[in-house]
């Protein structure tokens, strides 16, 4: 990007930026931020820590992908990569190894202290850039609710919440307000990622100026308000709350902030632990009157412009327990239920056949059958009648009237490939790795294959990708249809 191409920024905003930068940082920092239009957006990649929980790289895209990718200070999984290197378009994607995400957006999920076997919300979910950062982060215990109030959008958080292989989770489509009346102080951890005015985006997506045009910061702020106090009322005493917005507007950001504590005693600004040691280096800087909220700027750190700021609700959590140790049993004490049953003991029996062979550890969930379908709710959790639900726990396949078991695609990204025991394993670099993702039949001379014909799970380099149905050296491909690769 050069001054040609470079984006034509509204000039009220260009005015206000220079009266904002000018005052805080002197007239030269203004113009270095009106230069940093000439320079081309980052792009950036976060692997999942679900299924690369040492985070190390795999080779394949480290290397022969050559997404040229470089390390990101502020997130512990994050990578700039090469705009040109077309992540999207390795099996390593489709495999759930890693979200395509712009590096400042890493933030937000990256500052609230998730633990394995807390309730968290992400109250604005849609399409699941930081859900599935926080759903990875529960390592299969507690619960995710993941919410978007556009339906159409929810279906496609729960897309990639499944490739992400995120087990114990609900996928809701509600009016926060709703969410508030079923949900009060319920949350250990909640997310705002906030409708905004974007201007932070305006470089890597020169269209959100005409929508910046005609629906500017003061037609935000109400409906942020709003959710902040929504998402306020969900949290319990004791728990983190992440404010975010992708727009440098003081309103939507330090002014919905200072008059929410102004109006809430109860909460206060923390600084987040992780970016302590970076900050600095990094370049990320202090919101205008509170230190401990983190302003990305385009001249200032490599990222588009963002806002997040991290507050805490004083209090004790009830049913506080040591990290790592499962608050979510806390939470079920909480709502005064007792520990579930085993789930496996309650499967029918065409269901029962098939799980007797998956080792996987989905803890102790309880069995929901709606439709033909049977999904597995996280421990302690229920499903609420009023909420408009997108997915209710992990689906883990359809059993039909005459008992016939189908495993859904969900279950596969859930798995190891260890935890089913006929598997094919297809090399990332193997050009049958494309074509199963395309929904082709494969035949599986010299690839690597274990267990009984049947029921097949199918991994690319190790990873689960969907399930197929073998037979000798062929296998009937069973990749869900609306996932393929085009
Ligand atoms: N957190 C998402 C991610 O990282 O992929 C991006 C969220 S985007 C900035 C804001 C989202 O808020 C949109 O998906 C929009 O549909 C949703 N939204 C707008 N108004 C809402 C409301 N009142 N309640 C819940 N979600 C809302």
């Amino acid at each position: 990007m050069d001054e040609k191409t470079a984006p034509k920024l509204p000039e009220p905003f260009v005015r206000e930026m220079e009266a904002l930068l000018t005052e805080y940082y002197g007239a030269e920092d203004f113009q270095n931020f009106l230069a940093s239009y000439g320079e081309e957006p980052r792009a950036g990649l976060r692997l999942n820590r679900r299924k690369l929980p040492g985070l190390c790289l795999p080779e394949e895209l480290a290397g022969e992908a050559g997404l040229g990718l470089r390390k990101i200070p502020w997130a512990d999984n994050g990578y700039y990569c090469a705009r040109e290197g077309k992540p999207a378009r390795h099996p390593y994607y489709y495999a759930g190894l890693y979200y395509i995400q712009e590096p400042s957006a890493m933030i937000p999920a990256s500052i609230l202290p998730v633990r394995p076997g807390e309730r968290v919300l992400d109250l604005c979910a849609a399409p699941g850039g930081k859900a599935t950062e926080l759903g990875a982060r529960l390592a299969g215990r507690g619960v995710l609710y993941a919410n978007d109030i556009s339906h159409s959008r929810a279906k496609a958080l729960l897309k990639n919440l499944e490739m992400a292989g995120i087990p114990n989770l609900f996928v809701t489509s509600e009016d926060p307000q709703k969410l508030l009346l079923e949900f009060p102080e319920q949350f250990d951890q909640v997310l705002i990622d906030a409708p905004c005015s974007g201007e932070g985006m305006f470089r890597r997506d020169p269209s959100l100026i005409r929508a910046f045009q005609e629906r500017g910061p003061e037609e935000y702020v109400p409906v942020q308000r709003g959710l902040l106090e929504a998402g306020a009322g969900m949290l319990a005493p004791g728990g983190f709350l992440v404010y975010s917005t992708c727009t440098f507007s003081v309103e939507e950001n330090e002014g919905n902030i200072l008059a929410f504590l102004a109006r809430h005693p109860e909460f206060e600004a923390a600084a987040p632990e992780n970016l302590r040691d970076v900050r600095e280096a990094a370049g990320l800087r202090e919101g205008f009157g509170i230190p401990q909220a983190v302003r990305v700027w385009p001249h200032g750190a490599e990222g588009e412009g963002h806002f997040a700021v991290l507050l805490h609700k004083r209090g004790q959590r009830a049913g506080q327990s040591l990290p790592g140790t499962g608050a979510g049993d806390g939470a079920a004490k909480r709502q005064g239920r007792s520990r579930d049953r085993d789930w496996r003991q309650s499967l029918p029996a065409g269901a029962a056949d098939f799980f007797r062979n998956v080792t996987a550890d989905f803890g102790e969930g309880t069995l929901l059958s709606l439709r033909e379908q049977l999904y597995l709710l996280p421990e302690g959790e229920k499903a609420h009648r009023n909420i408009r639900y997108v997915r209710t726990g992990l689906l883990l396949g359809s059993l039909s009237k005459s008992g016939v078991f189908e495993p859904s695609q969900a279950l596969a990204m859930a798995l190891a490939e260890e935890e089913y025991p006929s598997g094919v394993t297809i090399p990332a670099g193997d050009v049958r790795a494309v074509k199963y993702l395309k929904g082709e039949t494969l035949e599986l001379d010299g690839l690597a294959a274990r267990g009984a014909d049947g029921w097949t799970l199918v991994s690319i380099g190790g990873f689960p990708v969907g399930w197929g149905k073998r037979k000798g050296n062929t296998l009937k491909n069973k990749y869900y249809p609306g996932w393929r690769w085009q």
